[in-house]
């Protein structure tokens, strides 16, 4: 199942953020949430197949073409964590304050196994973006296509 790691790495009595399993009819959500955890990251997430694939952007976002972000893939998460705002508490996995740092919705322009691109329409950043690939199963760089 999708979820599976997401909930063994979470106890739900502890921390506010969603289970999943709610029915919903959204799609091509586009969020990235500031997470100030251990390390300040931001998780950038794109709604596919009924979940949030998610990644873990150690730096600012790039709203500009010319800069090239480490993505660190992590386990997808459920389509109502796009929401989630709030604390997650001490001992908890993740543990940290979650605000949502930029959010609309995007447009799939093409999809291979190694490489994503598409058009993000959120507030801070808008244009055709791509994720590439290059290291295992786990590395992408994110980046922002120069504008034709
Ligand atoms: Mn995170």
């Amino acid at each position: 199942m999708k979820l599976d790691e997401y909930r063994r790495k979470r106890d739900f009595q502890e921390t506010d953020e969603p289970e999943g399993g709610k029915i919903t009819d959204r799609s091509n959500i586009y969020v990235i949430q500031k997470h100030q955890a251990t390390r300040l990251h931001y998780d950038l997430r794109l709604e596919m197949e009924g979940a949030l694939k998610s990644w873990a952007v150690p730096k600012t976002p790039p709203t500009e073409s010319g800069v090239k972000r480490l993505a660190l893939q992590v386990e997808d998460h459920p389509i109502d964590y796009a929401d989630f705002e709030g604390k997650i508490p001490k001992g908890q996995y993740g543990a940290g304050t979650v605000q949502i740092w930029d959010r609309g919705d995007y447009l799939l322009k093409s999809k291979k196994e190694n490489k994503l691109i598409f058009e993000i329409r959120g507030r801070r950043l808008k244009g055709v973006y791509c994720l590439v690939r290059f290291k295992g199963k786990k590395n992408w760089l994110f980046f922002k296509k120069k504008d034709q």
